[in-house]
């Protein structure tokens, strides 16, 4: 490995570089072991910057350099030096100029999977953010952008299909020989991290698409042969995306043609290369019999995410990887606002926030805290956080939200109008918002630069002589890592008021102005709001929609929390209500001499026929009806304990109360069980797959009563099961049962799919999540399994990754052995792929909340990693968990 140094960088050393490079030209022939790269880079001296004869240093990485020309002479050794990962030629002309280079690399022997490496037998890329350095000597940073030709060259057998950014301009074969080549053109200016190359043998799914303009864009899904009957969905996926980003948005695609390319061995989800986007084919392949559900919904969110990058990251892209929540967050809001109109809005918004707090809050409160924009890093692959992209994708709601739909569009207009073609900052963005409404934003910026979830308590005093309440509302932001003091937040708080028959009072200020759609803007740390004309004590419903990432706290009662279960119009808050209620009890039953009776007693039963009534009112969808049924998470459970968190009392405790709930309304859950069964083929439409969430929640909830006939009856729902996604929810039911029938399915399952690697990563995953005394040799068993492999990042992420997220109880186990199991296995991947040793060891992260034994445990394993030879990415994680970095 190059990287030797550990240094941090800071946004606050940007200079723009002392060269820029305006045209690329590629030409490379692939070979499994000696990739050769020819570049030709037309260079040009930064008119902006003083250069003054400034030495020109070039990124590379891992590439042997066979030779080197500068406006046609070939440099000599003594001209350049190459170190340290970089390339620099000590004299270059103070005009324009072109630098040739030959390099080759080595695709089969790049295990980090970045750059140019070999996916069964498919040669693709992974440039964000510094794979390109990996391919040929470059200025490898999003600034620079230049316009790309590309041509490839490979064995028409091995390789049939070659494919680059942009537009296909030429192919043939080349006489005398087994090899081929095709060209390829994009005109539109990018950054080295948005290049992609693909050469293999893949079946091609063919569609196209019509513009608003009329432009036609041929489409193509290309996949391993034999699978091209699992794309239907993506490319059906892809034209909607490409219409709602016209309509919602204004934009257009650009080039005439799109291609996404699915690839088994994949560091991320997906990668938004212009013009040509690569897959994990996990967010590509679907078929009723392979694919649930939510791999459905995965599949339609990301899909859309990549495409919407055209113009959010790859028209106008980032000035520095500081930068990355300008492209990152403002994506992941445009996906989220994608899936909310194509489905439900509430049901999409109870999705986005269950993953922002089991995610983002965590981070936000641990040794890994960071600004949505981070001041500094050592690695930036480490910044591709939960807080880069979800809490920076709140922040963007946050602008609709003050601003209103109309005006945040006028403003995403402004932005691409003044920065097409440009690499850009947040303040560029803001700036274009503040513009458009005349608002200031100065204070709206510290979302930007203070780390820290902000908590707001509130709390509602009634007047009944004056026939006023008052809402008095506090935030604070605690302190984070290099963080210790803040400064107030800008938090747009929606609000309502319920009278005593369940009904909206409108909403009047103090002065007389009516509250449009119950808007308040916090600005201070402390702020009274008075509402004057309220006849009787109101309930108040706060946070609407989640209007703020923040932590609520409120001075509301019981029996005012149930009110809001049964009649609050939002309906976000009307889940979070019973969210609420059951995370109250959740976290008494689990404290340290806690009251487990809580968690069974009467209040327990009041919770458990408020859902009821919920899950039975057939005015609601059923999808959103589904999410009542599902009860807090154990890790949403530990993040409200916040302390001393003992995971088995959790596990305890959440055990405990979806067993009286299975019992108490044992009548209903069999009714909706009943009720919602599948009539006809699979649909993936959003209310049939909302049928099988609320059947599957209510038979979990059955089955955790821990009746014979209930285990029987998710026996037969496995038996009886025509699609993945009711297989695979009685599969995981009866993974958590201890008797012979969770063998028989779970064997039966594996005789049926073993050869199909993405259903086998399912059957993985069911076993490292289901949680028993023991779930760790369990892992260990399935590390040894014939079909693991620590190389293929799916496979990794269904047993270790599941286990360490989804099995709290086993992975925080008292002796320390989930610890050590995570510490062995991340150890073995830091030498061969760091950006996924590291991404493991994050689930070190909260492990100050632990009780002291388990905090003793793992302190000690994190000292015992921080002591070996690691990457500089899983350096960085580890010494900044233990807080000694
Ligand atoms: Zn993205």
């Amino acid at each position: 490995m190059q990287k030797s140094d550990r240094k941090p960088k800071f946004l606050k050393d940007y200079a723009p570089p002392d060269y820029l490079i305006e045209e690329v030209a590629l030409d490379v022939a692939l070979a499994p072991k000696a990739a050769r790269v020819a570049s030709k880079l037309r260079i040009r001296p930064n008119p902006k910057v003083a250069t003054g004869g400034k030495p020109l240093v070039l990124d590379g990485e891992d590439l042997t350099l066979e030779s080197l020309t500068l406006d046609g002479k070939a440099l000599s050794p003594g001209d350049y030096e190459v170190k340290d990962g970089s390339l620099t030629i000590k004299r270059v002309p103070a005009r324009p100029f072109t630098l040739e280079a030959f390099t080759t690399c080595d695709p089969e022997a790049n295990t980090e999977l970045s750059g140019l490496y070999l996916s069964r037998g498919t040669y693709c890329t992974q440039c964000e953010p510094e794979g390109f350095r990996r391919i040929t000597y470059f200025l490898d940073r999003p600034d620079v952008l230049a316009v790309y030709t590309v041509r490839i060259e490979a064995e028409r057998d091995a390789a049939p299909v070659l494919l680059s950014n942009g537009n296909p301009v030429a192919r043939g074969d080349i006489p005398g020989t087994n090899r081929h080549f095709a060209t390829w053109h994009d005109p539109f200016p990018k950054p080295s991290y948005l290049f992609a190359l693909v050469g293999g043998n893949l079946a091609a799914v063919p569609d196209e698409f019509v513009t608003a303009s009329g432009r036609k864009v041929a489409l193509t899904i290309y996949v391993e042969p034999g699978k091209q009957d699992r794309c239907a969905w993506a490319m059906e996926s892809l034209k909607r995306s490409m219409r709602w980003d016209e309509e919602r948005f204004g934009r257009e695609y650009d080039l005439d043609v799109f291609n996404i390319v699915a690839v088994s061995d994949f560091n991320m989800g997906a990668m938004e290369n212009k013009g040509l986007n690569i897959f994990n084919d996990k967010l590509v392949l679907a078929r009723p019999d392979t694919a649930s559900d939510g791999d459905y919904v995965s599949i339609e969110s990301v899909i859309a995410h990549e495409y919407f990058h055209n113009w959010t990251g790859d028209r106008v892209t980032c000035r520095d990887w500081f930068q990355l929540c300008l492209k990152e967050g403002l994506t992941v809001f445009r996906d989220q606002e994608f899936t909310g109109d194509t489905r439900s809005g509430a049901v999409e918004r109870i999705g986005a926030v269950r993953i922002l707090k089991s995610n983002q809050f965590p981070e936000d409160a641990g040794p890994l805290a960071h600004p949505v924009r981070p001041p500094s890093f050592i690695e930036i692959n480490n910044f591709y956080t939960a807080t880069v992209y979800e809490k920076g994708a709140e922040v963007c709601r946050m602008l609709q939200t003050l601003l209103g739909r109309e005006g945040f569009r006028k403003g995403l207009d402004l932005y691409f109008e003044r920065h097409d073609g440009e690499a850009v900052t947040v303040e560029d963005f803001v700036d274009a918002m503040a513009d458009v409404s005349g608002r200031d934003l100065k204070q709206f910026m510290r979302w930007y630069t203070q780390a820290g979830t902000p908590e707001l308590a509130c709390s509602l005093d009634y007047d009944a002589h004056a026939k006023t309440a008052r809402l008095t509302v506090s935030q604070i932001i605690p302190p984070t890592p290099g963080q210790a003091k803040k400064e107030p937040m800008l938090i747009p708080l929606k609000v309502g008021l319920i009278g005593a028959n369940g009904d909206e009072l409108p909403l009047t200020l103090a002065d007389g102005t009516p509250l449009v759609d119950g808007l308040l803007e916090v600005t201070e740390r402390e702020q009274v709001f008075e509402f004057r004309d309220i006849p009787a004590p109101p309930t108040p419903s706060l946070l609407r929609n989640f209007s703020a990432p923040v932590r609520l706290s409120t001075n509301l009662d019981p029996g005012q929390i149930e009110f809001l279960m049964a009649h609050d119009s939002d309906p976000f808050n009307r889940w979070q209500a019973a969210q609420t209620y059951a995370t109250n009890l959740l976290t008494d039953g689990a404290r340290d001499g806690g009251n487990i009776e809580r968690v069974t007693g009467k209040e327990a039963a009041r919770l458990a026929q408020a859902l009821a009534v919920t899950s039975r009112d057939s005015s609601l969808l059923t999808a959103y009806r589904a999410e009542f049924l599902k009860l807090p998470g154990e890790a949403d459970i530990a993040r409200e304990l916040s302390r001393n968190v003992d995971t088995d009392a959790v596990h305890g405790a959440r055990e405990a109360l979806r067993k009286k709930i299975g019992e108490e309304i044992r009548e209903t859950l069999t009714e909706l069980y009943e009720a919602n069964a599948d009539s006809g083929p699979y649909s993936p439409d959003p209310e049939s797959a909302g049928r099988r969430a609320v059947r599957n929640a209510a038979l979990d909830l059955l089955v955790a009563t821990g009746d014979t006939s209930e285990i029987a009856r998710a026996e037969r729902h496995y038996r009886d099961a025509t699609n993945m996604t009711d297989s695979i929810a009685a599969l995981a039911i009866l993974s958590h049962v201890q008797a012979p029938v969770r063998d028989k399915a779970l064997d039966h399952f594996y005789a049926r799919w073993q050869d199909e690697p993405l259903v086998l990563d399912k059957w993985f995953a069911v076993q490292a999540r289901a949680a028993s005394s023991s779930s760790v040799e369990t892992v260990r068993t399935l590390l040894s399994h014939p079909k693991f492999s620590l190389k293929n990042p799916n496979r990794v992420r269904a047993v270790i990754g599941s286990f360490i997220h989804g099995n709290p109880t086993a992975f925080n186990r008292p002796d320390g052995a989930g610890y050590r199991l995570l510490a062995e296995q991340a150890i073995e991947i830091d030498g061969f792929n760091p950006h996924m040793a590291a991404r493991l060891l994050g689930a070190f992260e909260s492990w100050r909340i632990l009780e002291p034994i388990r905090q003793a445990r793992a302190k000690s394993v994190l000292q015992d990693l921080a002591a070996r030879t690691l990457s500089t990415d899983s350096y960085e994680i580890v010494t900044k968990t233990l807080g000694e970095g």
